[in-house]
């Protein structure tokens, strides 16, 4: 079976970060979080980091030139052998166009999910977030509350409220979903690249990566490659 590349899309507070955790481990293929690596970057305080906190802090996109070379770099790293799952990028329509060439290059045709939440329950969600500032680990009020309040349940540092998921930068974020990601997705469906469409806010965390496993699971059984010639590979 040929490489899985996986885009996870949809407005903050959709849950791709979410269901990007659960599918790496059922899928064993490596999670890709633009929002993640840039978000280091600004820990670590490298010149990167410098650059684009504010960028982050009010909520805009960081260039498409910097986030594009991160990709770039990352998708050739071993873990990435088996496929990997995009959570955060491509966010405007230059930056799918630089993956479509690279995944042409490597002859992989991605497929998107598309998760579609209700704009009261992104608020809610967001609203309700919490991030452990030492380990990374994300909890939410209603599906997964941490078993003290407050306190990362791995490390027992004092969770925070990410900067960008403040109130008054939520609207912001949500205003370059709207303007520069949104029309991603039609790019990518014009391009021919399969789009699933699926309810992001019906369920549980862990039913909608069940149902996310089976949809990927029918795309590749019904869009295996031809073998190729040479490898027999598929
Ligand atoms: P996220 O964790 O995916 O919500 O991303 C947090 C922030 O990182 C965004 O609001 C942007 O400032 C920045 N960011 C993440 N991914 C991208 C991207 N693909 N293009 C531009 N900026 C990004």
């Amino acid at each position: 079976m040929g490489k899985l590349s996986l885009i996870l899309f949809g407005p903050p507070g959709s849950g791709k970060g979410t269901q990007a955790k659960l599918l790496k481990q059922s899928l064993g293929i490596a999670h890709i979080s633009t929002g993640d690596m840039l978000r280091e970057r600004v820990a670590s305080g490298d010149p990167l980091g410098q650059e684009v906190a504010g960028i982050m802090q009010a909520g805009g996109l960081v260039p498409d030139e910097t986030v594009n070379r991160l990709v770039e770099d990352r998708i050739t790293a071993p873990d990435c052998e088996k496929g990997f799952i995009l959570d955060g990028f491509p966010r405007t329509v230059n930056q799918a166009r630089l993956l479509e060439g690279l995944l042409e290059a490597k002859g992989i045709r991605p497929l998107v999910i598309h998760l579609e939440v209700d704009y009261n329950v992104i608020i809610a969600r967001i609203s309700g977030r919490r991030q452990c500032p030492t380990c990374g680990a994300v909890y939410s009020a209603n599906a997964n509350a941490p078993c003290v309040s407050e306190v990362c349940d791995y490390c027992g540092s004092t969770l925070v409220i990410r900067p960008d998921d403040r109130e008054e930068v939520v609207g912001e974020r949500l205003r370059a979903y709207d303007q520069q990601t949104a029309p991603v997705l039609k790019f990518l469906r014009e391009t021919g690249v399969r789009v699933w469409d699926v309810r992001g806010d019906d369920d549980s965390p862990q039913s909608i990566a069940r149902r996310l496993e089976g949809l990927i699971q029918e795309d590749r059984r019904n869009h295996r490659r031809p073998p190729d010639a040479e490898t027999g590979a598929v």
